[in-house]
């Protein structure tokens, strides 16, 4: 039998706040350092092998499918194995789902961020309920008499996975409803019909092409009624408690996001209730789309993190040709590259989220143009993150029992879903062009550090943004890039060591490079690891 040698522990147990220093500073920076201790509680929690193995278990024994009992009645139900519930017990404790609108006070939706960034590093699949039923708020207050009835049981604590109606269970989630089979970036396609029935409520009919999470306890869903596309929150049983006609057809089967169920769905009649004004459906459902997009980058962010601290984590321990790879000079410089993309991606989402927690005219602006930002670029940057750390691991990365396939997998989604990368640079420009006050608010973002090398890539950014071409669609992208880039580069010369943001500047600033590694000669590569390591 031969030895087992030169292989790194686990990297388990650990707490996933206490040991990220960039999370730390940035929760407190971000108005949020109240919650320090119970994010340090969910770090501890999130981190121990037990939870480990629940997010493992969740994707191997994925969501199975019951569409009819024995007898021939329909059940439309999703079983999930018990770790599944298990994560959407702590993510609920924790109050992932709700608690800066259950408990608003100055910095909620920056520490409900650091907790969301965690919990998608344990396991991504429960983010998904976990994203829409936060989003879901803002909307369904749109329709008082609604929101009293269902906010009390979303802002409740205690996950209750039983399937049944409102009335009986102690805590409710909401999913959402928008993409049909011939259209998903272009909701104005929507066949699905609403019609009235009499008593205020609607039968919707037609059928929805992508349901995540079906087994939330109602929908918010797009469908045309008399005056045009309008939002609907769809319930899976009706008032007199029969299960709604809302029938799964089948469970997506899907890249990654494995844990999580996707389905496709028909309405047959199901009953539905208006939520705000009749035909104005797509910008009150994109109400909870801004939240959603806000997770897209806060979880995007979280795989990083959780791939950049496996990979320092191994090149610790791992040696290769008498060093260990942390010390060979290519490696460090591959892992220090690494960690700046994390960190850009945090400290650009944590002061994002901030933003969500402010309501004046700078702060609103800020949300509406920069989240769809935040998500066409960090969503876009982490496929590469999380297949250049798996490289890291060599061939034990490419192995399911690590869990780089697992965030490899992942990383794509929160590309495509909630509007995908072209569609997001699209809103961005459309921001621009309706918003009074963008350019000078972003203006601000970037001033005051005078750092040269910003300066100068800042400048000509701004000048774009006030060009009559900056609406050409065919450079969105780019445009969203640099606008994103510059965004970085200014938190992170405020806030960062300055080993960090010279790379920054020295790495992305001029131009697009490519691969991971490239950093140039000068740069405290050391440094910028001891910073990201997770212990
Ligand atoms: C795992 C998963 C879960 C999902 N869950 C849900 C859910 O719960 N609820 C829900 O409603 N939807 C859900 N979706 C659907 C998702 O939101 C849509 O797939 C997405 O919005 C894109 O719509 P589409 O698939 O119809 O692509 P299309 O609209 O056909 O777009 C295809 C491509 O064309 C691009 N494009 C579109 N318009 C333009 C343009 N004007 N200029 C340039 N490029 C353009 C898009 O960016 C995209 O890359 C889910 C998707 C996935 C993968």
């Amino acid at each position: 039998m031969f030895e087992v040698d030169n292989q790194p522990p686990p990297l388990e147990p650990y707490n996933l706040f206490t040991s990220d220093v960039c999370l730390r500073e940035a929760v407190k920076r971000e108005q949020a350092g109240w919650a320090e201790d119970g994010l340090a509680t969910l770090g501890a929690t999130l981190g121990k092998p037990e939870t480990v193995k629940l997010g493992f278990d969740a994707n191997n024994y994925p969501p199975v499918l019951h569409t009819l009992d024995r007898y021939g009645h329909r059940l439309d139900e999703v079983e999930f194995h018990p770790a599944w519930h298990e994560l959407m017990a702590i993510a609920l404790r924790a109050g992932l789902h709700a608690s800066p609108w259950a408990e608003p006070k100055a910095g909620a939706h920056v520490a409900r961020a650091a907790g969301t960034y965690m919990l998608t590093q344990a396991e991504s699949g429960v983010y998904c309920p976990i994203a829409m039923t936060y989003g879901s708020v803002p909307t369904l207050r749109q329709a008082p008499e609604i929101a009293k009835q269902w906010l009390p049981k979303i802002f409740s604590r205690e996950y209750d996975r039983r399937f049944r109606p409102l009335a009986q269970k102690t805590s409710a989630l909401v999913g959402m409803g928008m993409t049909e089979n011939q259209g998903g970036s272009d909701l104005r396609t929507n066949t699905t019909r609403a019609e009235p029935a009499g008593d205020g409520s609607f039968r919707l009919t037609g059928h929805k092409w992508f349901l995540s999470a079906p087994m939330c306890d109602a929908f918010l869903v797009l469908a045309q009624s008399p005056k045009g596309l309008s939002c609907f929150l769809l319930p899976r049983w009706t008032p007199d408690a029969k299960r709604n006609a809302l029938h799964i057809l089948r469970l997506k089967d899907k890249l990654g996001n494995r844990s999580n169920a996707s389905s496709e769905v028909e309405f047959d009649g199901a009953y539905a209730q208006l939520i705000g004004e009749e035909g104005r459906g797509i910008p009150i459902i994109l109400e909870m789309g801004n939240y959603t997009r806000l997770d897209c980058a806060i979880g995007s962010s979280g795989l990083m993190r959780q791939a950049v601290a496996q990979a320092i984590h191994h090149a610790r321990y791992r040696t290769a040709f008498q060093k260990k790879l942390i010390d060979q000079p290519l490696m460090s410089n591959v892992l220090a590259d690494l960690a700046l993309e994390s960190e850009a991606a945090t400290a650009l989402l944590m002061r994002l989220a901030r933003a969500y927690d402010e309501s004046d005219e700078a702060a609103l602006i800020y949300r509406r143009v920069v989240t769809p930002a935040a998500k066409f670029w960090i969503c876009k940057r982490t496929p590469f993150v999380t297949f250049e750390a798996m490289e890291v691991l060599g061939g034990s990365g490419y192995i399911e029992e690590s869990i780089m396939p697992r965030l490899y997998r992942e990383a794509p989604v929160n590309s495509i879903w909630e509007g995908s990368g072209n569609v997001m640079c699209l809103d961005v420009l459309r921001a621009i062009a309706r918003t009074a006050n963008a350019a000078d608010v972003l203006h601000a973002e970037l001033d005051g550090s005078g750092d040269q090398r910003l300066k100068g890539f800042a400048g000509r950014l701004t000048e774009r943004l006030g060009a009559p071409e900056r609406n050409d669609e065919a450079q969105a992208r780019a445009l969203t890039r640099d606008l994103v880039l510059a965004l970085q580069a200014a938190l992170l010369i405020k806030h960062a060591p300055a080993s960090v943001a010279d790379a920054f500047c020295a790495a992305r600033l001029g131009g697009d490079s490519g691969a991971f590694g490239l950093l140039p000669r000068g740069i405290d590569l050391r440094a910028m690891i001891e910073r990201a390591g997770a212990a």
